[in-house]
């Protein structure tokens, strides 16, 4: 892998004006022992060789990249699929749980805990515990417990012990701030596994290598299928930003890459109920990171709303930002109505039932202004098991005879 330059994190673990590590001092020797020992940890050939054959024989990598020719024929343009859905678990999500469980054990860890919201982190954190046999604590707000029950008796199926957080909004900001408390508390024995690109350095860095197997395996399969290694259009979701952060990877310094990052409007970005971060937000302090971020005048931090459980986070990864602000990436708001659309649309034209995560990156292509002989990589993050519920409750606007 390589270490690309002007968009990737610097020395400090900033990107830009954006990232770092503004954590409480009792926290520095974590972060420190990280900090200090991950990339020699990851670049070993131990380590490589291991996370290698686990993300063949057990997530079930590489993921192919579908050129869906019914949806490429509806849009006018061609439009190829990374189906990251067909991972173990349903989500990229596992890519980094792998990586994470693996730098674990290299540090002599023997607890592993995790925050989660809607519970597809702490689901991929439970599937990786069992597999490595560690103790697994997830901390989840009161209100996620009783939303998510699937994704709680799975945790518990695998081993995990699910710690119900009362304080607060009682949602994912409590889940994180108990999580920390606990770290605070078990500095020697314990890791950390944070679920997408945010925190505090090195987390967004550790993550984004982790993820970025997806822009590496892309290179060659666009380069066999199109004869070209790169798309002209690279569309993915962001809510905290990990399948962006490492669909993009690889083509983050390629100019000839359009990269364009699709968040959640919800009801619509000036509705008061959306998620859409980088057009709403301003500089603030989250999670240990300098970001945009939801707030107020006060600097209160904003309850976001989506359809989507995993889009409806307050800020974006430090990378993010800066892609934003710099101009690197194209922000792209989707609303609820249009997400729910793209998922019946991509159902019905190609029989693939997207997550509503990946939808929202699917409901982009109608917004973008590309050629019929161009190339627009969505990045299908996940599958639409989990959301069935949100599916069926709209079945009747979509019967089931398309129009073309
Ligand atoms: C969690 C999740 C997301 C959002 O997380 P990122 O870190 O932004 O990638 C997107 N898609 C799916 C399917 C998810 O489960």
């Amino acid at each position: 892998m390589k270490d690309s330059g002007t968009y990737n994190v610097d020395r400090e673990g900033f990107y830009g004006p954006y990232g770092g590590a503004f954590i409480p001092e009792m926290l520095y020797p974590n972060i420190r022992e990280l900090e200090e020992r991950y990339l020699e940890i990851i670049y070993s050939e131990t380590f490589q060789s291991d996370f290698k054959s686990l993300l063949m024989d057990y997530v079930g990598r590489p993921t192919p990249l579908y050129h869906a020719k019914r949806l490429s024929e509806h849009f006018r343009g061609q439009v190829f699929l990374k189906r990251e859905d067909l991972n173990h678990t349903g989500a990229h999500k596992i890519n980094n749980t792998v990586g994470q469980i693996l730098l674990a054990q290299h540090l002599g860890k023997r607890r592993i805990i995790a925050e989660t919201g809607a519970g597809q982190h702490g689901v991929a954190t439970a599937t990786v515990c069992a597999l490595a046999g560690l103790e697994c604590i997830v901390y989840m707000g009161a209100l996620d417990v009783a939303r998510q029950s699937p994704n709680v008796h799975k945790m518990k199926m695998l081993g995990a012990e699910v710690r119900s957080v009362h304080s607060g909004n009682k949602t994912l900001k409590d889940a994180t701030n108990e999580a920390i408390r606990d770290w605070i508390n078990h500095p020697v024995d314990t890791h950390y596994i944070i679920g997408s690109v945010v925190g505090p350095h090195p987390y967004p860095d550790m993550v984004t290598r982790f993820q970025s197997v997806i822009s590496e395996e892309m290179k060659s399969q666009l380069l066999e299928k199109t004869g070209r290694d790169h798309p002209d259009y690279l569309v993915a979701c962001v809510g905290g930003g990990s399948n962006a952060a490492g669909a993009y990877y690889h083509y983050l310094d390629d100019a000839r890459v359009k990269l364009i990052s699709v968040e959640a409007a919800g009801h619509g970005v000036d509705s008061g109920e959306s998620a859409a971060t980088t057009t709403l937000g301003s500089d603030g302090i989250i999670h240990g990171s300098r970001t945009l971020l939801m707030q107020d005048a006060d600097g209160q931090i904003t309850e976001p709303y989506s359809i989507s459980a995993g889009l409806d986070y307050p800020g974006v990864g430090p990378i993010h930002a800066w892609l934003a602000k710099s101009g690197r990436a194209s922000m792209v708001n989707v609303e609820d109505k249009e997400a729910l659309e793209a998922a019946f649309l991509l159902t019905r034209l190609e029989g693939i039932i997207p997550a509503l995560e990946s939808a929202h990156a699917l409901a982009a292509l109608a917004k973008l202004d590309f050629g019929p002989e161009q190339n627009i990589v969505v990045n299908l993050s996940g599958r639409g098991d989990k959301d069935m519920e949100a599916y069926s409750s709209h079945l009747q606007e979509y019967p089931n005879n398309t129009e073309e």
